[in-house]
Parts: structure tokens; sequence; C-alpha cells
């Protein structure tokens, strides 16, 4: 299992990595994908290192509400809320999980197809 101080994402959120931060309070962090597939890609990250939803226990509750919270706070604030925004969580090896610490890809700026590919 990745430690938190071996995940990008950890080093992202503590400021040992730098990054384009959009929002950060005590739980979340949201800040843009350094690869970007849309105009606007924004990951939004807890603060705390939890590989995946699998993850997700008793004390980690709220996590996922602040996440969405967060995402909602950015999509405002980017005035991109209007026009729509596709927030994908991949979880798990074959659904494309690359960095092991739990995060929503929020994309907007372009037309998305469905079913996504
Ligand atoms: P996933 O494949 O769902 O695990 O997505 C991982 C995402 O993290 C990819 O879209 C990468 O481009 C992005 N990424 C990796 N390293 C960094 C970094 N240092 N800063 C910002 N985004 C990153
Ligand atoms: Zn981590």
């Amino acid at each position: 299992m990745v430690e938190a101080d071996d995940c990008i994402f950890c080093r992202v959120t503590r400021g040992k990595l730098p990054a384009y931060i959009l929002y950060k309070d005590d739980h979340v962090v949201a800040f843009h994908d350094i690869n970007p597939q849309a105009p606007v890609h924004i990951l939004v990250v807890p603060a705390k290192h939890i590989p995946d939803l699998e993850a997700i226990g008793s004390e980690e509750s709220d996590i996922v509400c602040r996440m969405f919270q967060a995402a909602a706070k950015v999509a405002a604030d980017l005035r991109i809320a209007s026009n729509g925004y596709r927030l994908v969580l991949n979880n798990g090896r074959s659904a494309g999980q690359l960095v092991p610490h739990l995060h929503l890809h929020m994309l907007s700026g372009r037309k998305f197809g469905w079913p996504p590919g």
C-alpha cells in the first residue's frame, strides 16, 4: 500500500509538491490537473490520505460530501455551474485509477460523450 509520504496528492495537500490550488480547507483541496483532458480539469481530493471508496469508514463519513460541496463551490467560483460540468471518480485499477488517493475529476468546457470511454 502506498504510504502518505509517497503519495503525490498527499504531497500536494501538504504543500510539498507545487500545484495550482483553487480551493483549500481543513478537509478538501482542489487543484488543476497536470494533464488536462478538457479546458477545465480540476482534481478535488481529501486532505487525508484515503486510497479509494473502500477505505471510507465511519471516521471519514463526511469526506465524500465535503468533496462534492467543494466541487460545487469551485464550479460557482469559475462560473461553470450553469453550463454544467462532469464529475468522474475512477475507483480501482480497471476504472483507470492511477493515483491511489481518492479524487474527483471535475471536467468542463467541452462536450462529453455518454457512455464514457
Ligand atoms: P486517475 O487516473 O483517476 O488516478 O487520475 C489521476 C490524475 O492525476 C491524472 O489526471 C493526472 O494527470 C493527475 N496528476 C498526476 N500527478 C499530478 C500532479 N502532480 N498535479 C496535478 N495532477 C496530477
Ligand atoms: Zn495520499
